[in-house]
């Protein structure tokens, strides 16, 4: 219009002007012509303006009276120019137009789309929308969401951002406003982070005074692991795990660790292959003290994590303490509605798995008889080992563990003996006597049985592999402190050795704080329906002393 306009102004300018020229010079006409001219020119210039304003208004006008375009999600494209998208919860196959790259449009982005329903408009992934939680993955590119409490189950398509994101049931996701596609996965503390532990170097060596435990173990777990041929062959059981009951302190966890240390190792030495363990430590009380449907979503996710890793060419191992906590007998606890859920839950994982090729369960308790005995059948946990508080023997050797050959020691003492390696035995043995003599000064608990009879436990009927190693600790630390205090020739000594003894069996919090019967049973061996009363038998001042000066 513009050109028009001014092609218009120069056509009626310009033929004044050609006029205007053809006149002779000082001719009347010529002048008025002038005047003309210059009005008409002025008056050209006014419509131009007035034109380019009502041009301005119109648009404003359309902008403000045209309908705002419509937001959907893109799902797919049947061919170039049509696609299938969703726009308030309706499906459409409709155009696109050409202007917008159909190729460049991913599953679970957001499409402006005008009142034809033509995709106009990529507006990308949305950031913000609703939140829910994978049950399961359905191939690879659907999910399953949203079964727990009561909520209405959907499958919906991965977005193609999420095509190659590792999912598992119990991630949560966001979807997009038309509930159809999974557009984000949202960072939550998985099991697997939460629950690893590293496994120090663990040879068996290290567990001491556990011969028999660990014989069943190598016997339960080894074979089928390093020969599954032979159990394929004799069509064989392999179990999935093991139970292991004892005690507290006397090195179940331990003994878990090594097992997943040992095998690992082994596998690595038969196979040739890089071959790491996957220690996955489950404290059964940080489980049951989740939130309603968290136990069990917990649950899922940390076999699924296992299954994952064993992929992933790990080793898993799941160690669950205080087992009998979620996978007790309903009497077992007060929360009995939780472990109605919890226990065929973990069974039914448990069968999923084909054998401890895929994820080796290690389970402890200080309470397995109040374990489910659905978790114990056969082809799941059916192996009970016993993990005892170590005999003399067994002390002895957990000693020699910890007072190593490589440690400073008592001057005068390896003087004496010869070496160090010699005054380390002086003062195990030393040790032993100290721990085992049924002198007074070690009478421990006092018991009475519903017969009447009372009998007297002695401080070694509660030793422990933890009582030891932590006396050993403090011993180190007594020496640690005479060398910072000038003496750096100084080692471990008798003495040091005979004071934390004393600390540790009134300080060690494996022994409870108070008198009651209830909490010390746990400790002890005894039948509960024989027991009536338990009494610590307190040591006097002297034992108090010696504990405030560690
Ligand atoms: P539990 O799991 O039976 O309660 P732990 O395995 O946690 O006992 O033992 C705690 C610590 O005590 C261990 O980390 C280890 O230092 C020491 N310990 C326990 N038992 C033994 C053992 N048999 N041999 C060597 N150390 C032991």
């Amino acid at each position: 219009m513009n050109t028009d306009s001014s092609e218009f102004h120069l056509g009626v300018v310009g033929q004044l002007d050609q006029l205007i020229a053809s006149l002779p010079p000082g001719e009347m006409l010529r002048r008025e012509l002038l005047d003309l001219r210059m009005e008409v020119a002025e008056q050209e210039e006014m419509i131009i303006e007035a034109r380019q304003a009502i041009e301005k208004m119109d648009q404003i006008i359309k902008k403000l009276s045209s309908p705002a375009n419509r937001i959907g999600t893109f799902l797919s494209a049947a061919n170039l120019e049509t696609a299938q998208i969703v726009v308030a919860g309706s499906d459409y196959f409709c155009n696109c137009d050409p202007r917008v790259e159909m190729r460049s449009l991913r599953r679970g982005t957001r499409v402006l789309v005008n009142e034809a329903y033509v995709i106009v408009g990529d507006l990308g992934y949305d950031r913000t929308g609703p939140v829910t939680k994978v049950s399961e993955l359905l191939g690879p590119d659907r999910l399953r969401v949203g079964t727990e409490h009561g909520v209405q189950s959907l499958v919906l398509h991965r977005s193609d951002a999420l095509m190659d994101a590792k999912l598992k049931a119990g991630d949560e996701v966001r979807v997009d406003s038309n509930f159809k596609v999974a557009v984000e996965v949202l960072a939550q503390p998985h099991s697997d982070e939460y629950f690893l532990d590293s496994v120090p170097e663990l040879p068996w060596e290290k567990v001491g005074g556990q011969q028999e435990a660990l014989h069943a173990i190598r016997d339960a777990i080894e074979l089928p692991l390093l020969r599954p041929d032979l159990f394929r062959r004799f069509d064989h059981q392999t179990p999935k795990g093991f139970l292991l009951h004892g005690p507290p302190g006397c090195g179940k966890t331990l003994i878990g660790k090594a097992t997943a240390y040992n095998l690992t190792h082994q596998l690595q030495k038969q196979t040739g292959q890089e071959m790491r363990e996957y220690f996955m430590h489950i404290k059964g009380p940080e489980i049951l003290n989740m939130w309603v449907g968290e136990s069990e979503r917990m649950v899922r996710e940390i076999f699924s994590t296992a299954r994952e890793k064993r992929k992933e060419g790990y080793l898993p191992f799941l160690f669950i303490d205080e087992a009998e906590s979620i996978l007790g007998t309903r009497r077992a606890t007060r929360h009995s509605s939780i472990l109605s859920t919890l226990v065929p839950m973990f069974c039914t994982e448990m069968d999923g798995i084909e054998s401890l090729n895929q994820v080796v369960i290690i389970l402890a308790s200080n309470r397995a008889d109040l374990i489910d005995p659905a978790v114990l059948r056969p082809g799941r946990i059916d192996r009970k080992i016993k993990v005892n508080r170590p005999n003399r023997e067994g002390a002895r050797e957990i000693f020699r563990i910890y007072l190593t050959p490589n440690l400073p020691y008592d001057p005068a003492l390896v003087r004496e003996k010869g070496t160090a390696a010699e005054a380390a035995d002086a003062l195990v043995e030393k040790m032993i006597d100290l721990s085992f003599s049924h002198r007074p000064e070690n009478r421990f608990l006092s018991i009475t049985l519903r017969s009447g009879k009372r009998e007297i436990l002695y401080r070694s009927d509660l030793i422990s592999g933890a009582i030891i190693s932590s006396i050993v600790e403090r011993a180190k630390g007594l020496a640690i402190k005479r060398a910072i205090a000038g003496n750096e020739d100084e080692g471990i000594s008798e003495s040091d050795l005979r004071l934390s003894f004393e600390a540790e069996y009134s300080e060690n919090d494996i022994f409870p704080p108070t008198d009651i019967t209830e909490d010390w049973l746990q400790l002890i061996d005894y039948d509960s329906e024989n027991v009536v009363k338990i009494s610590p038998i307190r040591a006097g001042t002297e034992k108090r002393m010696v504990s405030h000066v560690i």
